[in-house]
């Protein structure tokens, strides 16, 4: 999928849709890819990203998840490079 700004945009209103502040693990795995992409690419995850955030510091399933995917990309652009 193609991240910009619009695509974060819709993601951050998608969000503040939701009833409460908190996301759920199926939604965090969804954002975890999106956000990995934003780190790699430098750029300022959007507003939307910082619940992502806040629902890896307190689960340990997604943190995993989030850290072993960045890991595997970090290790396959390495090798690109
Ligand atoms: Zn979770």
């Amino acid at each position: 999928m193609v991240l910009n700004v619009e695509t974060l945009k819709k993601m951050a209103r998608a969000i503040a849709n939701t009833s409460n502040d908190e996301i759920g693990c199926d939604d965090c795995f969804e954002f975890i890819d999106i956000f990995v992409e934003s780190e790699l690419h430098g750029k300022n995850p959007a507003e939307a990203m910082h619940l992502v955030e806040e629902h890896l510091n307190h689960c340990m399933n997604c943190r995993e998840e989030f850290e072993a995917l960045l890991d595997a990309i970090k290790a396959t652009s390495e090798k690109n490079d």
